[in-house]
């Protein structure tokens, strides 16, 4: 549930981006009355790349984070355990604020 709560969103965002990249590639490929997508779709797929990358960096983030954290260097709101709050709950130990 840790890993879920502090690594789920970015992963997400990784293989969303992965899965827009593997549609892309598919549609350029196509021909015929698909020709002008093929098109728009080789367009846009350097830019897609942006995704994975930003999903990697905030997994980066979010390492560095628990790292702080394992350190207990982390100053992130949370009353018992300096985890980040979400909201109004820890995304460390779950406490409710
Ligand atoms: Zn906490």
């Amino acid at each position: 549930m840790f890993f879920i709560r502090n690594l789920g969103l970015p992963f997400i965002l990784i293989f969303a981006g992965l899965v827009a990249m593997m549609g892309l590639l598919v549609l350029s490929q196509q021909g015929g009355s698909l020709a002008g997508w093929a098109q728009a779709a080789r367009a846009i797929f350097p830019w897609m790349i942006v995704l994975p990358a930003s999903g990697a960096l905030w997994v980066a983030l979010r390492l560095l984070q628990i790292w702080q954290w394992r350190r207990g260097t982390l100053n992130g709101g949370c009353p018992r355990c300096t985890g980040v709050m979400a909201g109004d709950r820890c995304r460390m130990c779950g406490h409710r604020q």
